[in-house]
């Protein structure tokens, strides 16, 4: 009988698993959560609403309600179509395995979200990156190069990006998606922190396509996460997703969520107050700098990484360590918004562990 390295595909077996590290009994600032609960009365309503749920039922496999919910509430342009996702993780996958022809290309921008490099790799797609400059600036230059040499069928721009949390100049964007042949997907898993969005302009450009996701406005455990774009495209990607990837429990409670929609909003304005005290605080710390960020985190450089992550997880707070992930990303540390109480306790940790 043979060993799974013999069997299994050798780009799996060079993957590493996507690590989520123990946070029991943490100050959890390393995944871009919302630090905040639904507020009690809300989750009273929700546990009514989700105990009508026909869970003796498969779910209407495309989401029809929260979709027609979702367009409303988020101002989808007229015309335009939605396909939802088990997280936009899942709608990365969807999407790149729609696009894999034998040959084509995905083309990001480095350091990104690494779930776009490890979705090219298991659906068999070229990757190709383009550094972003040293201060985490979009290189459009570089990048329209890119585009003319290796004619990506499909590219992939996190805007505002993670894990810098640069939002490029709209006018870069703009550039990218009118240069590409291809797909261009921005995805905006952090729009609700950055004041701009190409979703109203979705009608401009045929290959555009839009992305969300419910996680960073309080609903990460969910899982969902939604695509827009002219329904040409929306109809191919339905054919490639899992029948019910999006469960009846997880559709009803993103209906009643959007219909609370202002208090996910008002959560996530007192999340952008909390960042801008945290970056001025991080950034007054001796031998630390911070990175501008239209997201709900701060990329911050210390002097020693490893020993300030360290530090940190002795003081009991948990960020993400990007040291070694990226030559751009020597000696960062990703630190998440959490509520004034976390980010003081970050803040006094980190102080004695520099
Ligand atoms: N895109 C970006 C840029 C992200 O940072 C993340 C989460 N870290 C995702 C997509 C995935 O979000 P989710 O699967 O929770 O919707």
């Amino acid at each position: 009988m043979k060993r799974p390295e013999e069997l299994v595909r050798p780009e799996v077996l060079a993957l590493r698993a996507y690590s989520v590290a123990d946070a029991a009994g943490m100050v959890k600032l390393d995944a871009m959560e919302l630090p905040w609960p639904l507020p009690e009365p809300l989750r009273a309503q929700l546990a009514e609403r989700l105990a009508r749920c026909e869970i003796h039922r498969y779910p209407e496999p495309t989401g029809r309600r929260l979709r027609e919910a979702l367009a409303r509430a988020m101002r989808v342009p007229e015309g335009m179509a939605l396909i939802l996702g088990n997280g936009s993780d899942d709608l990365i996958q969807i999407v790149t395995l729609a696009l894999a022809r034998p040959g084509a290309t995905m083309l990001v921008p480095e350091p990104t979200f690494v779930i776009y490099r490890q979705c090219a790799t298991l659906c068999g797609m070229r990757l190709a990156s383009v550094p972003l400059r040293e201060d985490f600036s979009f290189d459009r230059e570089a990048f329209l190069a890119a585009i003319r040499e290796e004619r990506p069928a499909l590219v992939f721009l996190a805007w505002p990006n993670n894990p810098t949390g640069t939002l490029y100049p709209e006018a870069d964007v703009e550039a990218v998606i009118r240069a590409a042949e291809g797909l261009v997907v921005v995805d905006e898993a952090y729009h609700a922190y950055a004041g701009a969005s190409f979703l109203g302009r979705l009608a401009e450009f045929p290959n555009l396509a839009v992305m969300r996701t419910v996680s960073k406005l309080g609903l990460a455990g969910i899982r969902l996460g939604y695509l827009a774009a002219r329904p040409e495209w929306i109809e191919q990607f339905h054919k490639v997703r899992q029948v019910y990837n999006v469960n009846v429990l997880t559709q009803v409670a993103a209906e009643f969520a959007l219909e609370h929609l202002e208090v996910l909003e008002e959560q996530a304005r007192r999340v952008l107050a909390e960042r801008t005290v945290l970056a001025r605080a991080l950034g007054a710390l001796p031998g630390v700098t911070v990175f501008p960020s239209a997201a709900n985190f701060l990329l911050v450089r210390v002097p020693d990484a490893a020993r300030a992550d360290a530090g940190l997880r002795r003081h009991g707070v948990l960020v993400r360590n990007f040291h070694g992930v990226h030559p751009r990303l020597a000696h960062c540390l990703r630190v998440t918004v959490g509520t004034p109480e976390e980010n003081r306790i970050l803040l006094g940790a980190l102080r004695e562990s520099l």
